[in-house]
């Protein structure tokens, strides 16, 4: 054994091949690291042998030396590998809050890359050379697209919601019907966004039915806001009652001191209910109806980046952006960029839409998938035989806790392996392709839906389903 372990050949030289030469420039990695790396490689092996469990290739060949570079390049894949990577979502639901929510369209990501790669005006006035405000950059845009007095951005829409309940309404009353008290996400309920601000909830009505007249009875000096909260990621249905943003709106108008806030969650500046879609209401819409401030997801049914945008009266919007914590939950100038970049598309309107992916992505027709499912599997029947596939009607979901009822018709490509069982078929594609292919297993098959995914990515699963193995 000692002979074996003398075989194996010193660090220092095993440093001056060629091969770890070129690993190390083509990496770009300084060579202490390399060397820690060949030292622990090198490590392994010798305990391996030490404790008779090597199985490799004997030290002082020529396939000894192949194998200690191969894994020296599996080390530094792994080291060096971002954790954060992309995926391919083909289960068709769009805002998938475990793949990232909205993808960004091109003008947003051009917009981050130049704004990350250089300096900017992030707050500073050119015109006059002195110092700016960050808040300045899309609040004009905002604006104009829902016609609101002012308006700030701030990290997410949860932070939003905490900041307007904090600076507006902290040791004081905030109203809120019974059958709005959501829980979004594993960990945002807004009872305890409520008590961690320091506002003071009050609960209105019942669970599935809150009258005008719920609200008066519990109006008194304490009283700092009305509050509705969108319910975005649920639907009670049966015998229900909600009282409309104009009915509370009315009812705050004829109270001085009371505020009417809607967190609108997600916020469509595109309306889709006039196609049919869910029943998102429009921003504009809502504020034209007399809410004081509304507030909502950048990266919901906007299609931008995360960001919270808050919307409405200058006065309430002044008095948030002095608060203290709009510091805390300020936005990054990437996220600026990348808010702007997708707002502008939306003021060009018809044709800028068309650049957001997350719009492109819902207003895709079933019969429009279906011819590309349909030359999809065409194509995989010409390279490979080990498939079954079928196309069926199916549906896409929104998705990201938004419109929970609405179900788009799309058609589905289901997908069987002559060898594997759809769940191994689906773990082969999410472990064993890079990047992953995400699917939905159903019925005993694997289905995709190509609504999610980009002409790009369908040839890139076409290439990982014909090279399985
Ligand atoms: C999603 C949502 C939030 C939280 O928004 P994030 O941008 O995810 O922080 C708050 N309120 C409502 C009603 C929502 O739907």
């Amino acid at each position: 054994m000692e002979k074996i372990l003398r075989k194996i050949p010193p660090i220092h030289e095993l440093q001056k091949n060629e091969v770890f030469q070129e690993l190390m420039n083509d990496n770009g990695i300084e060579l202490e690291q390399m060397t820690e790396m060949m030292k622990k490689i090198i490590e392994q092996i010798r305990e391996s042998i030490h404790n008779r469990h090597w199985n490799g290739p004997m030290p002082g060949t020529g396939e000894f030396n192949e194998y200690i570079y191969n894994q020296l390049e599996d080390s530094i894949k792994k080291k060096f590998s971002f954790t954060l990577k992309r995926v391919i979502n083909a289960t068709g639901t769009i805002l998938h809050t475990n793949f990232g929510r909205a993808r960004l369209s091109e003008k947003a990501i051009e917009h981050v890359i130049e704004v990350a790669k250089n300096y900017s005006n992030l707050e500073y006035e050119l015109e006059k050379g002195e110092r700016g405000s960050r808040h300045s950059h899309v609040e004009s845009l905002i604006k104009h697209m829902t016609g609101a007095e002012a308006a700030m951005v701030v990290n997410n829409n949860a932070a939003a919601v905490y900041l307007v309940l904090r600076a507006l309404a902290k040791n004081r009353e905030v109203l809120v019907s019974r059958g709005q008290l959501v829980e979004i996400g594993g960990s945002f309920r807004i009872s305890s966004i409520m008590e961690e601000s320091g506002a003071q909830l009050i609960e209105v009505g019942t669970t599935n039915k809150t009258h005008l007249h719920d609200y008066v009875e519990k109006i008194s000096e304490e009283t700092a806001m009305l509050l509705k909260v969108h319910t975005s990621n649920f639907k009670v249905i049966g015998f229900t009652k909600q009282v409309s943003t104009r009915e509370l709106a009315e009812l705050a108008n004829k109270h001085q001191h009371i505020i009417f806030y809607e967190d609108l969650g997600s916020g469509v500046i595109y309306d889709f209910q006039r196609l049919g879609i869910g029943e998102e209401p429009v921003v504009s819409d809502v504020l034209k109806m007399g809410v004081d401030i509304v507030s909502f997801s950048g990266d919901k049914l906007l299609g931008g980046p995360q960001a919270g945008i808050i919307a409405g009266k200058k006065a309430l919007i002044d008095q948030l952006k002095k608060h203290q914590l709009a510091r805390v939950v300020r936005v990054d100038k990437m996220t600026l960029a990348a808010l702007e970049g997708t707002l502008i598309d939306y003021l060009k309107g018809e044709e800028g839409r068309k650049n957001i992916p997350i719009i492109r992505d819902i207003l895709i027709t079933k019969e429009e998938l279906k011819t590309r499912a349909e030359a999809f599997t065409a194509k995989l029947q010409s390279l490979n035989n080990l498939f079954i596939t079928n196309l069926a009607d199916g549906t896409s979901q929104v998705g990201g806790g938004t419109m929970p009822d609405v179900a788009i018709p799309s058609t589905i490509i289901s997908l069987n392996h002559k060898r594997y069982s759809a769940e191994e078929l689906a773990r082969k594609l999410r472990q064993e392709s890079h990047p992953s292919i995400i699917v939905r297993v159903q019925k005993e098959s694997v289905y995709l839906d190509l609504r999610t995914v980009t002409e790009e990515d369908e040839e890139f699963i076409l290439s990982a389903l014909v090279h399985m193995v």
